[in-house]
């Protein structure tokens, strides 16, 4: 078994799932007590929000690479950056490794495709839904079609991520919002909507909406299982 690397504690909320999911992932695959080689380095999430903020990205990409060099050293096959957002800066840390980075965006179009989804709704921090790093990936490379809910809808959806999801508060309230935009997303023409933030599976689950999800933080620690035992 490949030792999996991790970049961790953006929100630890998320990283406590995808610890879940890749254990519960190999125990099902291997049996037994066998349970998931990992080497993580968790961050500490505050002082990275707070250069997101500050628009200060390139910090963020120095902070990342010092831990994935870390994660490299310590022996990981490759590495999971558990955050969709800090996907932004992915490219300045794969130059800092020699381990490739299993990238989230890749794993959750390669699951739409394999689905025969064509057109898809966003749900994320405002930086995923509306910067390019994100979206141009499931476009360019896979050729699905992103739908983003509105600038007002966006600043709700990113405000319940920072000040509620990633401090680990779950309200009825917040979900109702996201469920709503989640519909607006289908009436524009959406077949499936992406939980592009680790978090928001912690709120909003399948069992909420007739309407297809699919949870980044799901797909991208099953895809580390995969690559870990193949
Ligand atoms: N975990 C979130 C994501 O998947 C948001 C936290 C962050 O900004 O990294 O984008």
């Amino acid at each position: 078994m490949k030792t999996i690397g991790m970049i961790g504690g953006m929100s630890w909320e998320s990283t406590a799932s995808y610890y879940k999911f890749i254990n519960e992932g190999i125990k099902n695959k291997l049996g037994g007590l066998h349970s998931a080689k990992i080497c993580m380095y968790s961050v500490d999430f505050d002082e990275i929000e707070k250069l997101q903020h500050q628009d200060n990205w390139n910090e963020t990409a120095n902070i990342l690479s010092r831990a994935a060099q870390s994660v490299e050293s310590g022996g990981a096959d490759f590495l999971l950056i558990c955050t969709n957002t800090m996907h932004k800066v992915a490219p300045e840390i794969e130059k800092n490794i020699s381990i490739p980075i299993l990238h989230i965006a890749d794993a959750t179009a390669e699951t739409l495709a394999k689905d025969g989804i064509k057109k898809v709704g966003l749900l994320g921090t405002r930086f995923t839904m509306e910067q390019d790093f994100y979206k141009s990936r499931l476009i360019d490379k896979f050729n699905i079609d992103v739908v983003i809910p509105s600038d007002k809808d966006m600043d709700t959806i990113h405000k319940i991520i920072y000040s509620e999801l990633c401090v680990g508060t779950i309200s009825n309230d917040s979900r109702d919002i996201y469920l709503e935009i989640i519909n607006s997303l289908y009436e524009s023409g959406a077949e499936a909507v992406i939980l592009g933030c680790t978090e928001i599976a912690l709120l909003v689950q399948q069992k909420h909406t007739s309407i297809p999800l699919y949870d980044t933080t799901l797909i991208h620690a099953s895809y580390a299982v995969e690559q870990a035992t193949s």
